[in-house]
């Protein structure tokens, strides 16, 4: 039945069909991501021209040129710095950013620490494949200790970083992660975080087939994915010393969750009441 409606959801009336063919290379995880992203809001009925969407760059960056939608392509790790200031300055918009694991997490890090701290109403989907793969496939701060890459001939000796555990620490008011395997499954946590009333975090599990996968001798794409559902992916979450969640396991689904107030309705209610008494007094 779940597959039924998915089958019925007709992604391209959400895309930009002049841009096609895309330029994802084939089984690349992240085509996975955009239709779980695209769906999820079409059941929310969202008005494509009430819909931002902001991207860094990377591989994961690349995706907002394909919605039809109002999209942001910007500058390195700076995608939640512009979206910021777009929730703030029109609340009307639904506005979501789509960055990738060195995107989000490295050059983008203190923005995202920000950003969680901060609670606007934005949703930020990071697309962890483990490394750099438009760039050439450097390491990047999820990537599973031991696994190859191009900076890392002689395997990864840096631990990775649980993006999900330092969202939630830094006070994000949503934050989930699911991997593409479970398509229906990625849908509905992404609607619940578009749902949320202020910062929500999503990271999804996407793999890079051509770059890491290849370099890692990971097999297909088809056994890649298949590895998301056992014990043999080498996920970012298997060597994290003190992981917070369920150590040595995938901690997928809302990991954590909370109602703090919302800062553009914050500071949109403290400007009216600075207003109100500026004028109270005679002023303006
Ligand atoms: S390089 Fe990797 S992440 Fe980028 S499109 Fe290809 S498979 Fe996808």
């Amino acid at each position: 039945m779940i597959l039924d409606k998915a089958a019925d959801f007709d992604v391209r009336k959400y895309l930009r069909l002049e841009m096609m063919p895309h330029f994802l290379c084939p089984g690349c995880g992240h085509g996975i991501a955009l239709r779980a992203l695209l769906w999820a809001l079409d059941e929310l009925d969202q008005d494509k021209d009430k819909l931002a969407v902001v991207s860094g760059i990377g591989c994961a960056g690349r995706l907002s040129a394909y919605i039809d939608a109002n999209t942001f392509h910007v500058t390195h790790g700076r995608a939640l710095a512009y979206a910021s200031g777009l929730a703030l300055a029109r609340a009307d918009l639904r506005v979501v950013v789509i960055s990738g694991d060195g995107d989000c997490l490295a050059i983008g890090g203190n923005h995202l620490i920000h950003a969680c701290r901060r609670n606007l109403n934005l949703t930020c989907l990071m697309l962890n494949n483990e490394v750099y793969g438009m760039t050439g496939g450097q390491v990047s701060p999820t990537t599973s200790a031991a696994m190859l890459t191009t900076t890392t001939p002689l395997g990864n000796s840096e631990p990775s970083f649980d993006a999900c555990a330092l969202a939630a620490a830094a006070g994000a008011g949503f934050v989930g992660r699911e991997v593409t395997y479970h398509l229906p499954k990625l849908k509905e946590l992404i609607k619940a975080g578009l749902e949320h009333p202020g910062f929500a975090f999503i990271e999804v599990l996407s793999d890079c087939t051509e770059i890491f996968g290849r370099k890692n001798e990971l097999g297909s794409s088809a056994e890649m994915i298949m590895r998301q559902t056992s014990d043999l992916r080498p996920s970012a979450y298997r060597d994290t010393v003190e992981a917070p969640f369920r150590p040595n396991e995938l901690a997928t689904g809302v990991l954590a969750r909370n109602d703090r107030p919302e800062y553009g309705t914050a500071y949109r209610n403290a400007a009216r009441a600075i207003k109100a008494a500026a004028e109270r007094r005679g002023g303006k």
